[in-house]
């Protein structure tokens, strides 16, 4: 059994020399930005990174992250519950120039020099994978009021509309606002 570690951490540099990994579990608790937006204040976050030097000697991240959450649906506000899933593949310098040389090509990381914690590296995909739609089928929320749905009526048949969802979603976000 592996035991959570709210404080791991790793020196990218020294890791990709030696072509290392981390696997392991991270308490959500760990993660200040993530914990609030995932609905689980108990949970594990999941990690499987290997660490390289790529062609021109910088630190490669690559690997996958993951956390149960129970997230609400901003449409009919129930709970549903959805695994978080991030595969990640970055490069980490410390300096700021060479991630503007890089971006937007390459998905790029500035961090200080030496060990950094592992839920830094990690938690911004995390939040970026988290579904802006919780419900199943986006427009097809189940739970929808009705009100809701008569903005998305339209006419004929909507399997043969592929833009009727989108439609749908910019109605709903102007009856949010
Ligand atoms: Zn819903």
């Amino acid at each position: 059994m592996t035991v959570p570690d709210g404080i791991a951490s790793i020196d990218p540099q020294d890791a990709a020399g030696r072509s290392g990994s981390w696997v392991g579990l991270i308490p959500v608790s760990a993660f200040k930005r993530l914990a609030p937006l995932i609905g689980r204040p108990d949970t594990d976050v999941g990690v499987d990174l290997t660490f390289e030097l790529d062609g021109n000697g910088l630190v490669r991240v690559s690997g996958g992250a993951r956390v149960d959450a129970t997230l609400e649906c901003h449409r009919c506000l129930e709970e549903v519950d959805q695994e978080i899933v991030a595969d990640l593949d970055i490069r980490l310098t410390t300096s700021e120039g060479t991630m503007e040389e890089l971006m937007p090509a390459l998905d790029v990381m500035v961090i200080d020099a030496g060990p950094i914690p592992i839920a830094t590296i990690v938690e911004d995909d995390l939040i970026m994978s988290i579904p802006a739609r919780v419900c199943p089928t986006e427009v097809d929320c189940p739970n929808a009021p009705r009100a809701l749905m008569a903005g998305t009526k339209v006419d004929g048949d909507e399997a043969v509309r592929p833009f009727a969802g989108l439609r749908a979603l910019k109605n709903l976000k102007r009856e949010e606002c």
